[in-house]
C-alpha cells in the first residue's frame, strides 16, 4: 500500500514548525486586533532530494513531535 501522502511518523529533516497566521486583507477580523489564527503546524520533508513544506494536521502533531523527540534521543 503506497501511502505517500501520509508519511508519519517519518520526519526526514528539520523540525516541527509552528506558525500563527494573520489575514492581510481582513481589517475586521480578530487577527487585526492582534488575535492571530492558529497555531498551524508544518514540517519540511525531503521528497526526491528537494525540500517541501508540508502542513501537519492538528491530530498528527503529537505523533510528529514524538517522532522528532525520539530521533533526537538516538
Ligand atoms: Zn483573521
Amino acid at each position: 500500500m503506497n501511502n505517500a501522502g501520509h508519511l508519519l511518523p517519518n520526519p526526514a529533516v528539520g523540525a516541527l514548525c509552528m506558525q500563527w497566521m494573520r489575514h492581510s486583507n481582513k481589517p475586521g477580523c480578530k487577527c487585526a486586533q492582534g488575535e492571530l489564527h492558529g497555531p498551524y503546524f508544518y514540517q519540511f520533508v525531503r521528497v526526491g532530494g528537494r525540500l517541501h513544506k508540508r502542513y501537519v494536521r492538528q491530530a498528527d502533531v503529537p505523533q510528529v513531535r514524538a517522532a522528532y523527540a525520539e530521533r533526537r534521543r538516538l
